[in-house]
């Protein structure tokens, strides 16, 4: 099998998978990668702006098909929450990333903290926060230097065990950030039910912050991260900027109150190999 083109993935005969044949062929293969070693992390740094020092690092799974390439988590992520895989999938992650986070510790890089994105369907396991539990006990990694990313991508309201596992992790110690905030569910309210520290604005409306957008929409993600940046100041949360590319849209981002930001213009995501390079770079400039 052969990719072609952005999401074209092509057998050797030439024939061009659809869909359906491309799903089937990622979930059978999916099942082996994590035991076959395909699966890996990338770490990308949250900073501080506007002095750019990284005070996390996020860890970002990759897929390095034997065939394909590198297959975007986009793209296998849903395929494993919907065949049951996410959960392996997530606790290999966890535990990686986890020893990863005690590699830059030792190094002298304790002050940084490690944020994992969770799927929801992991916070419906019933032992959600044990596994949290047990995976920071054999890291040696403290409860508070770990963040864990929930999307509000399907509504979570109601869940028992989901409240249940929210309650366990803070009980352990361990932070909560919204990702992807203002995509999802009733966006404000959510920060009613969640316990969480951090909001992470999605890129889309740091995108829309500068360059050819329409008047009024550009008016809009101002008012809307102005909004933001008050409800955080109010609730005590930390405000985070994604995807921020430009110095125009960190300026812009500093100009509307942010602190925080991720995004190509700091670093893009990094192999493990390259982060204590990056990490005494940014924390020295
Ligand atoms: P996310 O959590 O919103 O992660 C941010 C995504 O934006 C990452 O894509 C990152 O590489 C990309 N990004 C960072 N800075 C910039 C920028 O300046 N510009 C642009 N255009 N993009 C930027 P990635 O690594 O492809 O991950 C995509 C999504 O897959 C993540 O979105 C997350 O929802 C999911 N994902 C990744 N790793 C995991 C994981 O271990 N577990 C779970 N459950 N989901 C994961
Ligand atoms: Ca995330
Ligand atoms: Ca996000
Ligand atoms: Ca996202």
């Amino acid at each position: 099998v052969k990719r072609s083109g952005k999401n074209g993935f092509r057998l050797y005969s030439g024939h061009l998978l659809d869909q359906d044949e491309r799903r089937q062929v990622l979930e059978r293969d999916l099942r082996h990668a994590l035991e076959r070693g395909e699966l890996f992390l990338e770490f990308q740094p949250i900073c501080t702006v506007p002095d750019g020092r990284p005070v996390c690092l996020e860890a970002l799974v990759r897929w390095r098909h034997p065939e394909f390439g590198l297959v975007r988590p986009d793209v296998f992520i849903p395929i494993a929450e919907e065949c049951g895989l996410i959960t392996s999938l997530g606790e290999w992650v966890l535990e990686d990333a986890l020893r990863a986070a005690g590699r830059w510790r030792a190094a002298g890089f304790g002050e940084v903290r490690l944020a994992v994105n969770v799927s929801p369907l992991q916070l419906m396991q019933p032992h959600f926060a044990e596994m949290v539990g047990r995976e920071l006990g054999r890291s040696g990694v403290p409860a508070a230097a770990l963040e864990l990313e929930v999307t509000e991508g399907i509504d979570l309201r109601g869940r028992l065990q989901v409240s249940h596992s929210v309650d366990g992790v803070r009980a352990l110690g361990v932070g909560l950030s919204l990702d992807d905030f203002g995509t999802g569910f009733a966006s404000l309210s959510r920060l009613n039910d969640l316990p969480v520290g951090v909001v992470k604005i999605d890129r889309v409306f740091v995108m829309d912050l500068t360059g050819d957008v329409e008047r009024t929409r550009r008016r809009y993600v101002r008012t809307l991260i102005a909004a933001m940046v008050a409800v955080a100041g109010t609730l005590g949360l930390d405000l985070v900027a994604e995807g921020v590319e430009t110095p125009e849209q960190a300026r812009e981002l500093i100009a509307l109150g942010c602190t925080r930001a991720q995004g190509f213009l700091y670093a893009p995501p990094l192999p493990e190999a390259e982060l204590l390079t990056a990490l005494t770079r940014m924390t020295q400039s």
